[in-house]
C-alpha cells in the first residue's frame, strides 16, 4: 500500500512515460525491469494529452503492477473526456489490479479548439477527484504546484483548489517539478497554514542536457536559478560534464530536501534508468 511508505522519513517513486510507437513497448518494458530493481515505493506512468493512447498507460502499469509486483498509478486526465470515457479506463484499471491514480484536468490538446476545451465536462482535476471517488475504489493522488500552476491567479487560490482536491478525495500530492528548493519550502509552509494534511511528495526532474531545459521549463514553467543556468551555460559544449552536473544537481536537491525531513521524492526519470541508478546509488 502507498500510505505504507509515509509511515518512513524517506521515500523514492518514479514516473515514465508509455512508448509512442507500439514496437516500442518491449524497450519500455526494458527499461522497467531495470527500473524495478531499484527498489521504488511506487512508479507512476504518464497519460497521453487529452486521453489519446490511455490503453498504453492501462498497459504498462498492467507490466509493473503484475509482471514486476510493484505499486503502479496510472495518470488519468480529464481535459478531452467524458463520464463514459473515464469509466471504461478505469474499468481496465481495476480489472488488472490497478488501484491507484493520479487524477489530473490535463493541458488542451493540440487538436481540441478553444471552443471545445471552454465547453470540457470535467473542468478540472476537482471535478474528476469527485467523479472517481462517486464511481470508483480507485486511491486517487493529485497534483500541485509550488510555484503555481501557471494559469492560477494567485498561490493562495492555487492552494485553495489543492485543499479542494485535498477535500473532494485527493488522498497524496505530487508536486510539478522545481529547481529551487527554496521555493518547495515555502510553498510546503503555505500548504501547511492551508489545512493540507495528506502527504506531499516532492518532484525532481534532473536536467542531463542544455536542451531539456529550455522544453522543461517551457513545459511546466518552473524557473530556473542562477545556479542552474550557470551549469547550462558552463558545459553547454560538453555534454558528459553537463549530464554529470545535472544528475549532481539532482542528488544536491535530494539530499538538502531529506535534511529538511522532506524525503518523500518522485523522480521524473524520463525512461533512464541509468541516470536514476546513480542518483539512487548516490543518496543511499
Ligand atoms: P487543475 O488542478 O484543474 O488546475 C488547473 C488550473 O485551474 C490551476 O490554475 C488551478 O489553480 C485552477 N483550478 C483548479 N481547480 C479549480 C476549480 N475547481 N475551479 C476553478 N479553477 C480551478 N499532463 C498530462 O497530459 N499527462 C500526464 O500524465 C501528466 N502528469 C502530470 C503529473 C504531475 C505530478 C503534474 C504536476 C502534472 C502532470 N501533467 C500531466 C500536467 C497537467 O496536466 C497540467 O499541469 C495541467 O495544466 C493541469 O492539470 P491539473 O490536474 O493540475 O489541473
Amino acid at each position: 500500500m502507498l500510505k505504507d511508505m509515509f509511515d518512513r522519513d524517506f521515500s523514492l517513486s518514479f514516473e515514465v512515460f508509455p512508448p509512442k510507437k507500439d514496437d516500442e513497448f518491449e524497450n519500455c518494458y526494458k527499461v522497467l525491469d531495470s527500473l524495478s530493481t531499484l527498489n521504488p515505493d511506487f512508479i507512476s506512468v504518464t497519460y497521453g494529452a487529452g486521453g489519446s493512447n490511455s490503453k498504453k498507460t492501462v498497459d504498462i502499469a498492467n507490466y509493473i503492477q503484475n509482471t514486476l509486483g510493484m505499486d503502479a498509478m496510472a495518470h488519468m486526465t480529464c481535459v478531452g473526456s467524458e463520464a463514459n470515457d473515464i469509466l471504461e479506463v478505469t474499468k481496465a484499471l481495476e480489472e488488472v489490479g490497478v488501484n491507484h491514480v493520479l487524477a489530473l484536468r490535463g493541458d488542451k490538446p493540440r487538436d481540441m479548439s478553444d471552443e471545445q476545451f471552454e465547453r470540457r465536462i470535467f473542468p478540472h482535476a476537482t471535478d474528476l477527484i469527485h467523479f472517481l471517488n462517486e464511481n470508483t475504489s480507485l486511491s486517487i493522488s493529485a497534483s500541485c504546484y509550488p510555484e503555481k500552476h501557471p494559469e492560477a491567479i494567485s498561490m493562495d487560490s492555487d492552494i485553495a483548489f489543492m485543499k479542494m482536491k485535498q477535500d473532494m478525495g485527493a488522498e497524496m500530492f505530487i508536486s510539478q517539478l522545481f529547481f529551487d528548493n527554496a521555493d518547495y519550502y515555502r510553498f510546503i509552509e503555505r500548504t501547511d497554514r492551508a489545512g493540507i494534511t495528506v502527504p506531499v511528495v516532492a518532484g525532481i526532474m534532473p536536467i542531463t542536457s542544455v536542451k531539456q531545459i529550455g522544453s522543461t521549463v517551457t513545459l511546466a514553467g518552473s524557473s530556473v536559478p542562477k545556479k542552474l543556468a550557470d551549469i547550462c551555460a558552463k558545459y553547454s559544449e560538453d555534454p558528459e560534464a553537463m549530464r554529470q552536473a545535472g544528475i549532481e544537481y539532482a542528488i544536491n536537491q535530494i539530499n538538502d530536501l531529506r535534511k529538511c525531513g522532506m524525503g518523500h521524492i518522485h523522480i521524473y526519470c524520463m525512461n533512464k534508468p541509468k541516470m536514476t541508478a546513480e542518483i539512487c546509488e548516490a543518496i543511499k
